[in-house]
């Protein structure tokens, strides 16, 4: 009997406290302001991501490490009540991973981010999972090596990859010609492949780069754009809804979450398929309208995985 755990979907990635605090203005260097008050928020693009899966009623696991001090038992115990397994998130002897956010009264955030823990997490521990799992989601706030490994790793054992390339960088054609689906923003999409986006005409070329350097699935997120997805057999722009916007921070991550668990059940179904770009276009359609419905949901409430939709929220919202 295998001892391994199965999953629809696992995270390996990221766990941040933000502290938040809403200022007039944002403080010059040498200058003291007043905020309001201090909002301490479970984020990190990795537990962000987990969270918007499991809310969309699939099983998620998550691999990461979070420090000793309090932040680390309060993003744990917030992963906890959300049901995604933290077995895997291991304790360090780092600070845990910090982002600490100005917002100013225009709206406008100003962040710095200490890695801490997230900067610990290594190939090793990826080998010594003992997890399935059919979609495996990844971003760029763990060092860039172990990212690689997970891709490689995740790919071997047959699971669907995603990449979110968040924080924006650069990256190796080995790590792309391992992902299914390549996810990013503008800005990243920008960063990543040196084009400069300025219009719909740019992103499609700019996407088009990555297929070249053997991406199989881009999917552009344009905010209230919605989202461009260039595969080789089609290119498809993908309105997203009308919402009031309060804070548009996490609206790539619910997109990330609802687009993968969007995907699990066909692909499980399908299990005999091997190559994701097999899938039909239709269905890869449906799942960016479905990741369109969370991302706008999540721009209608403040903070990270407060503003992350559930199941019930996303379908009373499309109905
Ligand atoms: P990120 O948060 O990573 O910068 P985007 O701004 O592209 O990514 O947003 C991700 C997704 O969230 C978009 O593809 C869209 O579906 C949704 N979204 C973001 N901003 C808005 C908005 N103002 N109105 C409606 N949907 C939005």
């Amino acid at each position: 009997m295998s001892d391994m755990l199965k999953y629809d979907v696992l995270v390996i990635g990221s766990l941040n406290a933000d502290l938040v605090v809403r200022a007039p203005h944002f403080p010059q260097p040498g200058e003291t302001i007043s905020g309001e008050d201090l909002q301490i928020i479970p984020g990190g693009k990795g537990a962000n991501q987990a969270v918007a899966a499991v809310r969309q009623g699939v099983s998620v696991a998550m691999l990461g490490r979070a420090g000793k001090d309090s932040f680390g038992p309060f993003l744990l115990n917030s992963l906890k009540s959300d049901s995604v397994d933290i077995t895997n998130v291991h304790a360090d002897e780092s600070a845990t991973g910090t982002a600490i956010i100005v917002v100013d009264s225009n709206g406008q955030n100003s962040i710095v981010l200490s890695a801490g823990a997230n900067g610990k997490v290594t190939p090793k521990d990826i080998d010594a999972l003992k997890v399935e799992a059919t979609i495996l989601l990844l971003q760029l706030e763990i060092p860039l090596e172990t990212v690689i490994h997970a891709a490689e790793w995740g790919k071997q054992k047959g699971m669907i990859v995603i990449l979110n390339p968040a924080p924006a960088r650069e990256l190796p054609d080995e790590l792309i010609s391992h992902l299914d689906y390549i996810i990013p923003n503008e800005t990243e999409l920008d960063l990543l492949t040196g084009v400069s986006i300025t219009d719909a005409g740019s992103v499609e070329q700019a996407a088009k780069v990555l297929l070249n350097r053997s991406a199989k699935n881009v999917i552009v997120t344009l905010g209230e754009k919605g989202a461009l997805v260039v595969s080789n057999n089609q290119v498809a722009q993908v309105d997203t809804y009308k919402v009031d916007v309060v804070d548009t921070t996490a609206a790539g991550d619910a997109f990330i979450g609802g687009f993968a668990s969007y995907l699990v059940k066909p692909l499980e179904s399908a299990s005999k398929l091997s190559d994701v770009q097999q899938l039909a276009a239709a269905l890869q359609i449906n799942a960016v309208k479905y990741a369109n419905a969370c991302g706008a949901l999540a721009t209608t409430k403040f903070g990270a995985q407060p503003s992350l939709p559930t199941n019930e929220d996303v379908e009373k919202f499309m109905s």
